[in-house]
């Protein structure tokens, strides 16, 4: 029988999520129980979010990368035609965009590099970013005395998300004081060996945590998430990702499934695994097991926010929708001008990549209305596990 109610935030095991993860998987009545497990997912965001969805608008500022993951299209090895970085002026006019879009939050995303002048740019561009949105704040507050603000919307102008991979924890804390509210690092995979089978031997599992405990430490919401359907990785790796979460006390989940970039190491180990399968089925099959791992994150996690990742949409056209019925609750619209877009392509089939800003907010308010959800605008969406924390 059942012992709980809808909106409960459940206390499952490892053995538990694995089992629940088969079940669903394979076997019969495997439809019943995974649409038992949407159905409780769905409940629990409703009890925190009811039909709200948070955006963060995405700015993939460089492509340029010293790291060499085995995964990704812009990995130092990656033969590619062209290497960028956007001018912080370009920035700034993606962050001024964004703000009178209502997005929010901006997130900033890029390769890795650990050198003098990044840090400065990047302080730079947090600072900036800070300056010209609370400035622009501060206007319409003034012009428009009356208009009050969301009981929810966090502090002034944009909430700054980082993306931009492991750094020394003095930087972390250069970042921090730059302005940087929040940052975002995926784990990849929280079983090491997995971990070390997907990334040259210089990079470490151990500095990834490292990473996420620091930032954590200095006042940072943090988010983390998986790759889900790599090579090697069993359901028992991915139930340990969702107690890796829930251990580590993350903010943000952002899962999406791992998808093939020819040229790459891992797309040859991929191939050499799952090469002889129907690969569009296969991958719905993967898209599936993504919003799975969405829903049981939201059952056993609660109030932390969940993104509909981009890469869910490059699978199906409405991926990410799907996924926003099981659990998520964040869309994350990609706001890179877009002559960079095709030079930030992480993997095969990476959608948008023509569009513009303005059409990316048009096409996402219509989507979100078609699974009867609706955008919280001009708040920061902090996740309230954060709140709870403070
Ligand atoms: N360099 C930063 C980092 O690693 O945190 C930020 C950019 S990195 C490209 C962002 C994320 O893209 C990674 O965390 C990884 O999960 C995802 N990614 C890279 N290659 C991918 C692939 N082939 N399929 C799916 N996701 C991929």
């Amino acid at each position: 029988g059942t012992t709980f109610q809808p909106g409960d935030v459940l206390d499952l095991s490892v053995d538990q999520m694995e089992a629940l993860l088969k079940a669903t998987s394979t076997g019969e009545g495997s439809k019943v129980l995974d649409n038992a497990l949407f159905a409780h997912a769905e409940s629990v965001s409703d009890r925190f979010f009811g039909k709200d969805v948070y955006y963060r608008g995405i700015v993939e500022f460089s492509n340029v990368c010293e790291n060499d993951c085995g995964y990704c299209g812009i990995r130092k090895h990656q033969r590619r035609a062209r290497r960028y970085t956007m001018p912080r002026e370009e920035v700034v006019e993606v962050a001024e965009w964004a703000f009178k879009h209502r997005m929010g939050t901006l997130m900033l995303q890029s390769g890795e590099l650990n050198t003098p002048q990044r840090m400065a740019y990047l302080e730079d561009v947090v600072k900036s970013v800070k300056e010209r949105t609370i400035a622009l704040d501060l206007e319409e507050r003034a012009e428009n005395p009356e208009a009050r603000r969301p009981a929810d919307a966090t502090g002034l102008g944009l909430c700054v998300a980082l993306s931009v991979g492991e750094l020394p924890r003095e930087q972390f804390a250069q970042l921090r004081a730059a302005g940087a509210d929040r940052y975002l690092l995926r784990i990849e995979s929280s079983n090491p060996e997995l971990y070390a089978s997907i990334h040259p031997p210089a990079q470490k599992w151990e500095n990834r945590v490292r990473c996420l405990r620091d930032l954590k430490d200095l006042g940072f919401m943090i988010g983390t998430g998986v790759m889900v359907g790599l090579p090697g990785q069993t359901l028992r790796d991915l139930a340990g990702d969702v107690m890796f979460f829930r251990d580590l006390g993350a903010d943000m989940i952002g899962m999406g499934p791992y998808i093939t970039e020819a040229g790459t190491p891992v797309a040859d180990m991929w191939e050499a695994e799952f090469g002889h399968l129907d690969k569009k089925k296969h991958m719905m099959d993967m898209l599936t097991l993504t919003t799975r791992m969405n829903a049981l994150a939201r059952v056993t996690l609660g109030n932390v926010n969940i993104a509909a990742t981009t890469a869910l949409q490059a699978i199906d056209a409405v991926g990410r929708e799907v996924a926003l019925r099981r659990g998520a609750n964040v869309l994350m619209p990609i706001l890179t001008p877009t002559k960079y877009r095709e030079h930030y392509t992480l993997y095969e089939g990476k959608p948008c990549i023509t569009d513009t800003a303005e059409e990316c907010q048009k096409c996402l308010n219509a989507r979100l209305s078609m699974v009867d959800k609706r955008l919280k605008p001009g708040v920061w969406g902090d996740p309230p596990s954060y709140r709870d924390r403070l």
